[in-house]
């Protein structure tokens, strides 16, 4: 009988910690936005992460305002994933009862175990109804594919960001020249990359607090170009150049590891000179013409270059700038004056300076053998900042050249050209530029009307490429 009860009272205990274990091993969810939403407008696309141990297996977002309240999302299918993050829209398409002003957002979502412990999140949040606006200028733009231009605009409403966007590429705005921060009368110097298709349409855009985009369209004529294309032959010699230096404790064959920095390295550097793209004065830093590197040009901007071993191709990619072979440790000089953000080892680059000419506007010299500048310095125009060399991506002495608008190669030729410079960039922004009635500023008395008809002047020239 002992014996009987002592069975009774384990099995008891047992029952106990089984159900136990089932009713508090349940873990909360963890919930966060997986990117900053203060605000919703007519229908905000959110994202948010729910991170549970086993899952979970029911999400849902509701929007709560003046006592009303409207479930706008929800999620019943059940994942063991840990991290998952739901994409949904809110706003007043989903809750029509939205009005302008404060308002909560309700998260809620139940964790995929026996217990499915519910957490809630409630976060304050705006309701922005009132679109921002931008009106961009009436200007004819003529774009080359591959190359830059320059957009002026005026902003509306409470804005957060604004630029211009062609195909997946897009550059943000500067305040014009002289007029405050925050000032809604700006410019964009945007891209138009080599790899756009020429039937691409650039737009402006401009988004608020609640994420809404308004856009609009400008007057444009793209010209297409045909980029070259070109062959290099790789030997043994010319790769173990390369891999020896750049990629010392890689496996496999030589041509492996060349294709592999030929493709990873140059993502990786791409990604390196994109981010350098907010490292940028607020103010133009060049005068005059860019200076083309001096040397025997060997290739071009946007050359579709075949890596060729054996007979067979091994690579293929583009080039995305200019390389000037010199003679032995020439000097490179600054093409035009600014302030350098980049001085070090970049990868292909090898010994690689950055110069930024301000407004996101920068200049790249590559394979030098020495730096002579160093981040921060200033440099004049044409004043010595290296020697080339061939570190890096090189097979002999020359120098890479490349110029970047908002972090994206473009053609370097169209800075070369000072009249394209005073037709494209400063008739716009520069000393003398025609200012538009919607900027407030006082800027100094000057002729306007023969202002304006100097600028229309160079409008009926302006074909000129
Ligand atoms: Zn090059």
């Amino acid at each position: 009988m002992q014996m009987y009860k002592r069975i009774l009272a384990v099995v008891g205990a047992l029952i106990v910690l089984v159900l136990g274990i089932v009713l508090f091993s349940g873990k909360r969810v963890d919930l966060k936005f997986a990117r900053p939403a203060a605000a919703i407008g007519s229908a905000t696309t959110l994202a948010v992460e729910a991170d549970a141990e086993h899952g979970v297996k029911n999400f849902s977002a509701a929007v709560e305002q003046n006592g009303q309240t409207q479930t706008v999302y929800e999620d019943k299918t059940r994942s063991p994933q840990r991290a998952r993050i739901y994409t949904f829209t809110a706003g007043q398409k989903q809750a029509t009862f939205l009005k302008e002003g404060p308002a909560k957002l309700i998260l809620k979502a139940k964790s995929n175990d026996l217990r499915g412990s519910t957490t809630t999140l409630t976060q304050d949040i705006q309701v922005v109804l009132r679109p921002p606006t931008v009106v961009p200028d009436g200007r004819q733009h003529y774009i080359n594919q591959g190359g830059a231009e320059l957009v002026t605009m005026d902003l509306g409403g409470s804005w957060t960001e604004a630029g211009v966007r062609a195909g997946n590429y897009s550059a943000g705005t500067f305040p014009m020249p002289g007029e405050p921060d925050n000032s809604n009368h700006r410019f964009s110097l945007f891209p138009y990359p080599w790899d756009l298709s020429p039937e691409t349409v650039p737009v402006v855009f401009v988004r608020n607090v609640a994420n809404t985009e308004v856009t609009g369209t400008f007057w444009f004529k793209v010209f297409p170009k045909r980029f070259r294309e070109s062959t290099i032959q790789l030997t043994d010699r010319n790769m173990q150049k390369v891999v020896g230096e750049l990629d010392p404790e890689g496996t496999g064959s030589l041509v492996d590891r060349f294709v592999r920095l030929n493709r990873e390295m140059r993502r990786a550097n791409a990604q390196t000179i994109y981010n350098l793209r907010t490292n940028t004065e607020k103010k133009i830093l060049w005068s005059g013409a860019f200076i083309p590197v001096k040397g025997t040009r060997e290739s071009y901007f946007a050359d579709k270059r075949s890596y060729m071993y054996n007979g067979r191709k091994v690579d293929e990619q583009v080039h995305l700038g200019y390389d000037l072979a010199q003679t032995q440790n020439t000097p490179v000089k600054a093409a035009n004056s600014g302030k350098v953000v980049y001085a070090d080892r970049l990868g292909l680059y090898g010994n690689c300076v950055i110069i930024d000419h301000g407004y996101s506007l920068q200049s790249l010299y590559g394979h030098m053998s020495r730096i002579l500048v160093k981040v921060g310095d200033t440099v004049g125009k044409e004043q010595q900042i290296g020697v080339s060399g061939s570190t890096g991506m090189a097979f002999g002495d020359h120098v890479h050249f490349s110029m970047m608008i908002a972090g994206t190669q473009v053609d370097p030729k169209e800075w070369w050209d000072e009249h394209w410079i005073n037709d494209r960039i400063l008739s716009k922004i520069g000393p003398g530029a025609t200012s538009t009635p919607a900027s407030s500023h006082t800027a100094a008395p000057m002729p306007a009307p023969a202002t304006q008809a100097a600028a229309s002047l160079r409008h009926k020239h302006g074909r000129r490429r």
